[in-house]
């Protein structure tokens, strides 16, 4: 696979994240504790497009807090993961690097790493955005 497939697996994680009712997220504090009284429960609210100001919707409703605090957290972080992996991505490009002397021809190379493409850190990106890292 090239860098053009780093695009093509960030764009459903992008859908998802922009189809997303939007932030901030947020989690409560603790608003409940489970049956056995075990484990304190707390939901994620979010802005009701409609009426942010004023309304909230329930994003996650009576879940543990520390899972509360990473779904409300998960719209940024998940956005700046994209960023960060867009800005690898815009550095790693690929160019033709064309012999001048014997034997003639040519060889694609990564702008950043001087590699031949695709480079160690692209094809690391896209195994792990693939999930076989
Ligand atoms: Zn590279």
């Amino acid at each position: 696979m090239t860098a053009a497939g780093i695009p093509a697996l960030l764009e459903p994680i992008q859908a998802r994240l922009d189809a997303a009712t939007p932030g901030p997220w947020e989690a409560s504090d603790v608003v409940d504790m489970d049956v056995d009284g075990t484990y304190e429960l707390a939901h994620v609210l979010a802005p009701d497009p409609g009426e942010p100001e004023t309304s909230t919707l329930g994003v996650a409703l009576g879940i543990l807090r520390p899972d509360a605090e990473f779904i409300a957290n998960s719209p940024t972080d998940t956005a700046r993961l994209l960023a960060a992996v867009k800005a690898v991505e815009e550095l790693h490009k690929p160019f033709t690097h064309h012999f001048l002397t014997p034997p003639a021809g040519s060889v694609e190379i990564c702008l950043a790493c001087h590699e031949q493409w695709p480079c160690e850190t692209v094809s690391a990106v896209e195994a792990a955005l693939r999930g076989e890292a």
